[in-house]
């Protein structure tokens, strides 16, 4: 290579998850690991010696693709290496003897090729030439890219030793899966602020940078960096300088959180006294203590499909009602918002679809799943309405795009709760009942269904990728990806006003409303909730204890006349630097 490859190296990328980590870095493209195995009849055998022939064909076009990049940043050989485990494929008797393996052990494709490939390096290994056993670790990392290849899922082995993450991309059910004492923070090459990925590194409290390019390829497993959640900054081999600075900004920032702490037993209301119901989202179960540390006011938003569908174990009925009581149970007072299941999109999916969607974001997703499967849906509903015997439950239903399926979901509780009354059991009959605003549709006939529920509650997230068409997991539009659009605003503004007029409240439980910049817009669009995640709620609680309501509706006002994002933008930032500019600063 050109340069020194142990000088400190600077690498950009968009931060999606607060906070700054050192570590010794894993570089998540290595390993080797045994594919499921399964049998396949006679017939299937052709089809699956053209799935082998195909992973062999991406395998070499993505290998002479890593050449050509190489080459253009090395002045070397580097890239030599890359054409060497080419030619590992290129080897004929090894096809053949894999098409063999199909035929004559009548198991799937992948798993033949890596009984192979495993007995050739158990071989090798045991050669004591050291050039020939640094060769199994090229011959490891071609195999375990075929078997990357015959699925679209990144397949990782973490190390057991704390680490920063480097990946090409991580799935959220990746993220979910992780052993948050090992990992201290990930960066990957795709991904965006706002895939469920970035909200569970939030919720996790796992710094995390997206969109680094070239990282997985430019970084070496075990070297030194640093993780820079706030700017985005990825170093590796930092200077003394470097770590020294570091060191002294993350004392910083654990100063500035301990500041914020002190107003945890503060009421959430504005300096001319409005208040706003101040709630966390959670994806776990166990971030409830952090939830009640926060002296958050209930929880917002459970998303309940990490829970449901984690390691895609079932949860049984029983185990839904015990899970929910205990939700219900611990945020007691106060009111628990338990989302049922929203499958689909970028999340894990409730069963394998025989075909990959085309538009995953515009398929079967969330309550079109539900509706599609009653029976399912009825156990989630059931055992939400026992727990709702317990303490403060409301039930609410993500991706509404119509007044049909609010009435269709409220149908099925009326069944439900006959079901229940027959076997005796209790439930409070009066359980608020909210719909998700997060598709514009709904957004436009807010005014009917505020008739048939008792609370909005706006996804954020959602509804700016469908205002927009701007994909919320691709980085590659993300700079359109616009939360003060005005269309955006407007929408907003039409939800509140129709809540306001059938006398319900609506929150936002979408990212935004932990986007201190917009938090005076937002006050001032008449939102009643804001549903944040319990490591951003502190800074919201001092945002709204500093900001009067009276003047953001007038900001309001101005904003919604305003015609594009960036003016919209400037105009609530302004608001939110003079009211607590200082916040701002810290959050950057
Ligand atoms: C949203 O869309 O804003 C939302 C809160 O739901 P999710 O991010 O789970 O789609
Ligand atoms: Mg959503």
């Amino acid at each position: 290579m050109a340069k020194n490859p142990q000088e400190e190296r600077v690498f950009h990328g968009s931060p999606v998850s607060r906070g700054i980590a050192f570590g010794p870095l894993h570089v998540s493209a290595r390993g080797f690991s045994a594919p499921d195995v399964y049998a396949i009849s006679e017939e299937e055998i052709p089809l699956e010696k053209e799935r082998l022939q195909a992973a062999f064909k991406r395998t070499r076009q993505q290998l002479s693709e890593l050449k050509e990049r190489i080459d253009k940043i090395a002045d070397g050989d580097e890239g030599l290496v890359f054409e060497a485990h080419g030619m590992v494929l290129d080897d004929p008797s090894l096809l053949k003897k894999v098409e063999q393996s199909i035929e004559e052990r009548k198991q799937n494709a992948e798993y033949c090729f890596y009984a192979i490939m495993q007995t050739f390096l158990e071989g090798m290994r045991r050669i004591s030439d050291p050039y020939l056993r640094e060769r199994t670790i090229d011959i490891e990392d071609v195999s375990q890219r075929v078997l990357r290849n015959f699925q679209a899922k990144l397949d990782i082995l973490l190390p057991d030793h704390q680490h920063l993450l480097v990946a090409h991309d991580l799935t959220p059910s990746d993220t979910a899966s992780m052993d948050r004492s090992k990992l201290l923070g990930f960066v990957t090459e795709a991904g965006s602020v706002n895939s469920h990925t970035a909200i569970l590194a939030r919720a996790l409290g796992i710094p995390a940078i997206v969109g680094l390019e070239n990282v997985v390829l430019e970084t070496t497993t075990l070297a030194p960096a640093i993780l820079d959640g706030y700017s985005g900054k990825f170093i590796i081999y930092p200077s003394e300088k470097t770590t020294e600075y570091y060191q002294a900004l993350a004392a910083r920032k654990k100063e500035a959180r301990e500041d914020l702490e002190k107003l945890r037993d503060r009421e959430s209301t504005t300096l001319d006294g409005r208040h706003i119901t101040l709630s966390a989202n959670i994806e776990f179960v166990d971030e409830l203590d952090l939830v009640a540390e926060t002296r958050a006011e209930g929880v917002g938003l459970f998303r309940t499909e990490f829970y449901l569908l984690e390691s895609r174990r079932t949860r049984s009925e029983a185990d839904q009602t015990t899970t929910y009581t205990e939700l219900a149970q611990k945020t007691h007072p106060h009111l628990t918002i338990i989302r049922t299941l929203d499958s689909g999109g970028d999340k894990l999916s409730t069963e394998p679809l025989t075909e990959p969607e085309p538009n995953p974001f515009l398929g079967w997703r969330g309550i079109r799943v539900s509706l599609d499967r009653p029976e399912f849906f009825k156990e989630q509903l059931r055992a939400i309405l026992r727990a709702s015997a317990h303490g403060k439950i409301g039930l609410m239903f993500p991706f509404i795009s119509g007044l049909s399926e609010v009435r269709a979901c409220k149908a099925l509780i009326k069944e439900c709760m006959v079901e229940l009354d027959q076997e005796g059991s209790s439930y409070d009959p009066k359980l608020q009942i909210g719909a998700m605003i997060e598709i514009p549709s709904a957004a436009l006939i807010a005014e009917e269904i505020a008739r048939e529920v008792d609370f909005f509650s706006i996804g954020t997230n959602d509804l700016i990728q469908y205002t927009l068409a701007v994909d919320r997991i691709n980085n590659n539009v993300a700079k359109l990806y616009r939360s003060s659009h005005p269309s955006v605003i407007r929408l907003i503004k039409m939800t509140t006003d129709a809540a306001r007029d059938a006398k319900i409240w609506t929150g936002i439980c979408g990212e935004l409303a932990a986007d201190l910049n917009l938090t005076p817009l937002l006050l001032g669009l008449g939102v009643d909730e804001l549903s944040v995640g319990p490591r951003e709620l502190p800074a919201v609680r001092k945002a709204l204890l500093s900001l009067d309501y009276a003047k953001c509706q007038k900001l309001a006002q101005e904003a919604l006349s305003l015609p594009t994002s960036a003016e919209v933008f400037e105009l609530s930032r302004a608001a939110a630097l003079e009211a607590y500019g200082d916040l701002i600063a810290e959050s950057e």
